[in-house]
């Protein structure tokens, strides 16, 4: 089965030309089990999908904001018509610094809110946008427009390589654990967060406390020793 993805939707086309697409929003985790008869399904299994071969893709969802839907309303390269309303994928479409100034370059918004925008750029949530920010030693409240050309490179790399680094290391698995890989293992890239959930930590790179502040009703972590 061809799976696709854009942003933080999952898109899998099916036989009749119609595409199954998948958010797991806040708790959802798809687990692929290859002998579903020995493996029991955790509580919370919402929906089990099943294959010609015996084989299961099973949604488990504790707090059941995940989304699972079939539209028929399709663009030529096989993906929802709907997905038009998302900004550029960085691991699909590339986000160069020149493409980074024209879709955030004259906002007003602090960089975070508009790095976690899916309509700026798709695929950015919140553990990201920090990270991305840090290696950029960029503020996450900056003003967009008050960006240098200079930083927005950094920021346009700095996306780049958290969010290649990140599916290397197959995601970010927080303390509830609630984030599984198909396989049903935990990621491994909160070994590799600098400022996320790391108040009161020194900064690896300066040694100053990591910072927890708030961006109108949102929070970041940032270190304000090296990101101006
Ligand atoms: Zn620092």
């Amino acid at each position: 089965m061809r799976t696709d993805r854009r942003g933080k939707y999952l898109a899998l086309p099916l036989d009749d030309g119609q595409v199954l697409v998948i958010h797991l929003r806040m708790s959802g985790q798809l687990l692929f089990v290859a002998e579903p008869k020995s493996v029991r399904k955790a509580p919370h299994t919402h929906v089990v999908m099943g294959f010609d071969d015996g084989s299961e893709l099973r949604f488990v969802d504790p707090r059941t904001f995940g989304e699972w839907y079939v539209t028929e309303d399709v663009r030529p390269d096989g993906l929802p018509v709907e997905f038009d309303r998302f900004g550029p994928d960085p691991l699909v479409d590339g986000i160069s610094a020149k493409l980074l100034a024209e879709r955030l370059g004259h906002k007003k918004t602090a960089i975070k809110v508009a790095l976690t925008d899916q309509r700026v750029i798709a695929g950015i949530g919140s553990i990201y946008a920090d990270e991305i920010c840090h290696r950029a030693r960029v503020r996450p409240d900056r003003r967009c427009d008050s960006l240098t050309e200079a930083e927005l490179r950094a920021v346009s790399r700095a996306t780049t390589s958290i969010l290649r680094a990140a599916v290397a290391r197959r995601g970010s698995s927080l303390k509830d654990a609630s984030y599984r890989d198909l396989m049903g293992e935990l990621g491994e890239y909160q070994h590799d967060h600098r400022v996320y959930n790391r108040a009161g930590e020194a900064c690896d790179r300066c040694g100053a406390p990591i910072e927890r502040i708030a961006i109108g009703a949102r929070t970041a972590y940032c270190c304000l020793g090296c990101q101006a």
